[in-house]
């Protein structure tokens, strides 16, 4: 038997771990790169726990796997490009440095010709009655790096308003973007082998409250044959562009326009995402099984549905097993519970929508914990 090839995942959360995991059955044994000594994917992972800067640590991960991987695209730039030296990073280099700046992700989005809200780089010489002039008021400050679940933003009705705003955020750069009257959330989950086959699932609705990810249903309610062929649009566009390998999530918000509905793109992430969770069961490919076939090199085949799904996060505190509704399924991530933090999830899958809903609706009770 030959030797089996290894994937190194920066970062040892939730999604390492179901990579993790979807890496097993194919074959594929999981090293993991987290300073965090309790990482969840430590679980059913090789663990490598020492800091992003060590490079001694980092060097050791390098020669200990085939094909290097991420789970989060705030890794700083200094430590991927230390480690492409060594080992293939997938996705790419260029990827990461698009998806970790606001402002760079939106002109990237423009140039291909697709819609995004409008906005500006707030330079410190541009005035908030400017900045706001240009995208209209009220309006979204966002630090253009780091952000996720709603952190780093805040929304703004004036230029006095913004000017306090500016202030809290002492050197960061920051972008300012006008409100989009969305009409609802979805997201694009995608992948590209290295041979250039991409496949992707159906759009997926989601639902935020405080920022964070609660609940997202597959196939969205809200799709149309218009929407589903701009995604795809969107998705063989951007994964071509950048000649991209992996999982890649686009989150767009579905605006009324003439005829009919369009799509705006908010942001990509560069990586398996929090509204694909329902694919390990309502799915023949699951996003981890398709990204790390991707980045593996293995055979990427159309994703085919088992009806109609949906994720709920659990965001706080976990249920008792026997709390939760016959038939829907669970995911721990081993996480402390705390509030604000995801700690797991459930996945319905049911064959018609009014089910899926009712569903929801009975575990909503147990999935709305502790927000803070
Ligand atoms: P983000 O961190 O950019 O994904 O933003 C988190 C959530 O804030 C999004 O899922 C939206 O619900 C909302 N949001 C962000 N940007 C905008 C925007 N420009 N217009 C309207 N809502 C927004």
């Amino acid at each position: 038997m030959t030797a089996r090839p290894v994937l190194g995942i920066l970062g040892g959360g939730q999604l390492a771990q179901m990579m993790a995991l979807a890496a097993i059955p194919l074959g594929i044994q999981c090293h993991v790169y987290d300073p965090d000594p309790v990482a969840p994917a430590r679980l059913c992972a090789i663990h490598h726990c020492a800091a992003y800067d060590d490079t001694a640590a980092l060097v050791r991960f390098a020669e200990a796997v085939d094909v290097i991987t991420y789970e989060f695209e705030n890794i700083p730039l200094s430590c991927v490009s230390f480690l492409n030296a060594h080992k293939p990073i997938m996705p790419g280099i260029s990827a990461l440095q698009v998806c970790q700046d606001r402002l760079t992700e939106k002109t990237f989005a423009r140039s291909l010709g697709f819609a995004t809200a409008p906005f500006v780089d707030l330079v410190p010489t541009l005035s908030s009655t400017d900045a706001l002039h240009a995208v209209g008021a009220p309006a979204i400050l966002k630090t253009r790096r780091m952000g996720y679940d709603g952190k780093g933003q805040q929304i703004v009705q004036n230029a006095e308003e913004l000017d306090r705003a500016r202030a809290t955020y002492g050197t960061l750069e920051l972008i300012l973007e006008g409100i989009v009257p969305f009409l609802h959330e979805v997201s694009i989950i995608s992948v590209r082998a290295p041979d250039g086959t991409t496949v992707r699932y159906p759009l997926i609705q989601n639902t935020h409250r405080h920022g964070i990810l609660r609940t997202s249903i597959a196939p969205a309610p809200c799709h149309t044959a218009a929407l589903e062929s701009l995604a795809d649009q969107i998705a063989s566009t951007v994964l071509d562009a950048v000649g991209y390998v992996g999982v890649l999530t686009v989150e767009c918000f579905v605006v009324a326009a003439p005829g009919g509905s369009t799509l705006v793109i908010n942001e990509f992430a560069p990586r398996v995402h929090n509204s694909g969770h329902w694919s390990i069961e309502g799915a023949t490919h699951s996003q981890f099984d398709y990204h790390v076939r991707a980045v593996m090199g293995l055979r990427i085949d159309p994703p085919e549905l088992r009806g109609w799904s949906a994720l709920c996060n659990l965001i706080g505190d976990e249920p008792a097993d026997n709390d939760i509704p016959v038939g829907v399924a669970v995911h721990r991530y081993h996480k402390t519970p705390r509030p604000g933090r995801k700690v797991g999830h459930l996945t319905i899958t049911t064959t018609d929508h009014a089910t899926l809903q009712h569903t929801i609706d009975a575990c909503s009770e147990l999935t709305g914990i502790r927000i803070p």
